[in-house]
Order: structure tokens, then sequence, then C-alpha cells
């Protein structure tokens, strides 16, 4: 697709080609070139979508939660029917290879798989006689109108950790996702409505802060969703909080990958050169840090940095490519100045990936893969998250300074550690102040029916996102106390009732 396209909002079933006077464009990020517009919605459109969905929630929260269902049924279907596309789609606006891009909707659509339990997940609990002749029940009701603010790395995955399960529990939805990549939001729009989705109850906002803040400051709007950085996570949750709504903001990441000097060198490089370099590390859980217990750094140096310059890196639709661009020109001159930044803080630049140029992609967003050495807490390439390809190596002396060192990072997204020691891994798991650990494993993502979330400055908000957590936090919980008197009353009471 190589004609201008415009990608528009989608609200009460149509969609809302309104490219005004506030429009983004959306590259290619392979070929460094704009192919398309994006609308960036306003307060008005915000409120017409707001109507929509509080509108469309009454009828949707009374149907019946197998009913409900059997539309994602339908609806899942239909993304296996277009999986293909959705990456393809993918690739062109994010820049990830096109085995990446599947992998990220299979992952989303194992959300929707999740989802359809939802009858069984939203049963409450009951006991009968709490007190004589009466019964006591709890149940689990949908919010309202929700919202879900979603980041550019995984346009279509991220936001099917929201809305699968938002919708399944009889919310409405309005989704405003990144203005980089924003085509397959809409593509989502259109299979729910042909799996059979009542108009209304799945909405699409393009945009940037103007949408984002008219969704925090709407008074019908009960929840948010936010999935981004850790600056706006954070603004995203104070402000919502101050409205009163529910709010889940998950933010940004620094993902350690410990290395025990009697890990299996082979299978930890392996490990770690798709965990740092897949999707050009762009991944909130790509790790970014290797910290190398005693004699595991000088081989783990030598390996890496062999490994690290024979990258594959290329157009993501480039048979055999292993890593494509970063999704920006401001990220690829972000990232660059980041490296240079760690040069002039004295870490040792082990392999430089500036300068990169890929034959016939001259004007594309590469960085090729990066390594640093002798890194320490002080320097900005460990503190901040880079969120490209930039690998850091610092050295400890043993896992206690290890873990002292991770536990003492801001953010606690994931983390690994490899080792064949299991008395080590146990006590790791223990100590280690991270929300998805992963022992011989790098990028723990939970499954679908699990939950996902960072800890520390990864997350703000109490329920992590899908599986029984996102359940929760679409729902909320009702105590019922029933009694159906067959005597007559024995009068009023004015003490607190004690049982007998
Ligand atoms: P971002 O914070 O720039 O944008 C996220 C969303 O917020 C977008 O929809 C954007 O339009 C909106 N936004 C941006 N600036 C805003 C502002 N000032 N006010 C209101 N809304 C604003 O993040 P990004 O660059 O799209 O995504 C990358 C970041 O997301 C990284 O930090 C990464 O670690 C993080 N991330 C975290 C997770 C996780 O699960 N913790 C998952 C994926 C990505």
């Amino acid at each position: 697709m190589n004609s201008r396209y415009t990608v528009p909002h989608f609200i009460n079933g149509l969609s809302v080609d309104t490219l005004g006077e506030r429009y983004a464009d959306v590259y290619n990020p392979a070929l460094g070139t704009a192919i398309g517009r994006v609308a960036l919605g306003t307060v008005d459109e915000v409120e017409a979508a707001v109507a929509a969905a509080a509108a469309a929630f009454p009828a949707w929260a009374a149907t019946p939660p197998l009913t409900r269902a059997r539309v994602l049924f339908r609806y899942l279907q239909l993304m296996h029917e277009h999986a293909d596309e959705f990456a393809a789609m993918l690739t062109r606006e994010h820049g990830k290879t096109f085995a990446d891009a599947q992998g990220e909707v299979a992952r989303g659509i194992e959300v929707v798989e999740f989802a359809v339990g939802i009858p069984h997940l939203l049963k409450g609990e009951s006991t009968e006689q709490i007190a004589r002749g009466i019964d006591a029940w709890s149940l689990r009701q949908p919010l309202g109108v929700v919202a879900g603010i979603t980041p550019f790395n995984f346009p279509v995955m991220v936001p099917m950790w929201m809305f699968p399960v938002a919708l399944a529990c009889g919310n409405t939805f309005i989704l405003k996702p990144s203005e980089r990549d924003p085509s397959p939001s809409l593509l989502h729009a259109q299979l729910l409505k042909q799996a059979g989705l009542p108009d209304g109850v799945f909405n699409v906002i393009q945009g940037d802060k103007v949408a984002v803040d008219a969704l925090l400051d709407h008074p019908a709007v009960q929840a948010i969703s936010f999935v981004g950085s850790t600056a706006i996570a954070e603004y995203i949750y104070a402000r919502g909080c101050a409205t009163g709504k529910r709010v889940q903001a998950l933010g940004g990441a620094k993902n350690h990958m410990v290395v025990m000097p009697d890990a299996d060198m082979e299978m930890t490089v392996d490990a770690l050169i798709g965990a740092a370099f897949g999707a050009a590390g762009e991944r909130c859980m790509a790790i970014s840090v290797v910290v190398a217990v005693g004699a595991a750094a000088d081989q783990l140096r030598d390996t890496l940095s062999a490994r690290i310059r024979a990258l594959k890196i290329a157009d993501g639709m480039a048979a055999g490519a292993e890593m494509g661009p970063v999704v920006s020109l401001a990220a690829k001159q972000r990232i660059e100045a980041m490296i240079s930044a760690g040069v002039a803080e004295g870490a040792t630049l082990v392999v430089d990936g500036r300068q990169l140029v890929v034959a016939g992609r001259e004007e594309g967003f590469f960085v090729g893969g990066t390594l640093f050495d002798h890194v320490t807490p002080a320097m900005s390439i460990y503190r901040d998250e880079i969120f490209g390809p930039v690998l850091c190596m610092v050295r400890t002396p043993d896992i206690g300074a290890a873990i002292e060192l991770v536990n003492a990072h801001e953010y606690g997204n994931g983390v690994a550690i490899y080792t064949r020691d299991g008395g080590v891994a146990r006590e790791f798991v223990r100590q280690i102040q991270v929300g998805m650990v992963g022992v011989n494993v790098p990028l723990p993502v939970p499954m679908a029916f699990s939950s996902f979330g960072g800890w520390k400055r990864s997350m703000f908000g109490d329920h992590h996102v899908y599986g029984p957590e996102g359940v929760r936090f679409y729902t909320r919980h009702k105590a019922v106390m029933q009694r159906w008197p067959n005597t007559a009353s024995a009068g009023a009471e004015f003490a607190f009732p004690q049982m007998k």
C-alpha cells in the first residue's frame, strides 16, 4: 500500500473520516517515508464516542454472558482468518519482522480464547443461612464505559489485553491507539462488527493528548487501562484517579537478565540475543541489561559480540530478517544520542550500532545492535529506558550483588536468571522485586489465563492486565443478603445484630 491512506475513528458502528486540521503522518519505518495519515481526535469526537458507548451499555450489560461470549467466538474465528493481514499491517507501520508480527497476533488471540470462557469467571459465591432465614451471595457486574490507551510497540496485542475481557464482562469500550501505527485498531472494529457486536459497544478514537485528556476527564468513563511510558503512565494514573476512575497504568521497563557462571552459555546467548534485539529492543519485556556474575562476563562478551555483529537487519518483510528498523526518526535519533551518552559516561562500547545503513532501505530508521560493557548504575544508559537495540552489560561479583542491583532499579517489569543451580534460582525468585520472573526463560510473559504486570515504577494501580486480574478490574463486586420471611416481624432492632 503506497498511496497515502487515511485512518479514521470508529464511532457507533461507523468509520468517521474527519481528517480535520489535526492529523499525524503514519510512516513505514523501513522506508522512512510517510504512507498514511491518522485523524487526531477532538474533544467533540471523544464526546460522541462516549455518548455512543454509554447508550450501548445497558443492553450489552443485560445480554447474557454466553451470548456475549458467542460474539467473541465469531470474532476469534475472524481473527484467525485475518491474522496475516494484521501481521502485514504491523510490519508496515511498526517495522518489526513479519514472523514477530505473526507472534504478536497469536498472543493477542490467546486473550480472546480466555475471554470466551467468561461465563465461568463471572460466577459469584453464595452461602446459605448466614443468619437464621438469610442467605448471602456475591456477584460481579460490569463498570460501564471503559477506555484503553495503548502504545506503539504492540498495536495489535496490547489493545487485545484489554477489550476482549472488558467486552466479555459486559462493558462498552473506547480504544485510543497509538497514533504511530493506528491501522489495526480499525480492523479490530470492523471484525467485531462483522462478528455481531452491537453498534456503540466498541469504538475507536484516534489521537494524541487531546483525546486522552478528554477521556480522562469525562465523567461517564468509569475506568482507564493504559500501557505506555512511565512518565505518561504516572500522569494517567494521577489524573484518572483524581476524577474518580479505576485506573491500571503500565509503564516502562529496564529488564535484567542475570547470568550465573554455571549457566549453559550457548543456550543463554541464544536466549539473550532474541530477548535483547527482537523487535529492535522495542518490547516492554526486552532484556536491556545483562548482569554477568563472576566468571560469566568474559565468555558472554565474546560470544555475544560476535552474534550481534552477525544480526540480519533488514526490512521486516524481507525473508530471514531478524531485526527491523525502530519506529521513527525521532526514536532513531534518541537511541543514537543515548549511545553517545554512554560513551561519554565511560562505558566500553563493544559493538556500535550507529551509522548502520541497510542497502536498498537507505532512508529507513535503522539502528544496529549495540553492546556496552562495564556499565555502572550511575550511567544514564543503565538508569533510563532506551527502548532500542542496545544491551548493557554490568558485572557483579556474586548473586547477592546481582539481586541488590536489580532490586535497586526504579523499574520492576520483567527479569530472568540463567543458571543450572536450583537453589540459587529459588532464592532469586523469592528475593527479587519484579512483577514477572523467568528461570532459564528470557521473556516471562504470562499466558492469557494468568495476568500481566510489573512492580515499582513499571505499573501504577492495583490490578494487572488480562486473565483473572483483568476480570476483577472490569467488574465491580456486589454483596447481597436476602431474606424471604414467612413469619411475622420480630420487631425493630436497634443494636448491631449478633449471631446466635
Ligand atoms: P507513550 O507513553 O509515548 O504513548 C502511549 C500512549 O499514550 C499513546 O496512545 C499516546 O498517544 C499517549 N500519549 C503520549 N503522550 C501523551 C501525553 N503527554 N498525554 C496523554 N497521552 C499521551 O509510549 P509509546 O512510546 O507509544 O510506547 C513505548 C513505551 O511503552 C515504553 O516505555 C514501553 O516500555 C512501554 N510499554 C510498556 C508495557 C508494559 O506492559 N509495561 C507494554 C508495552 C509498552
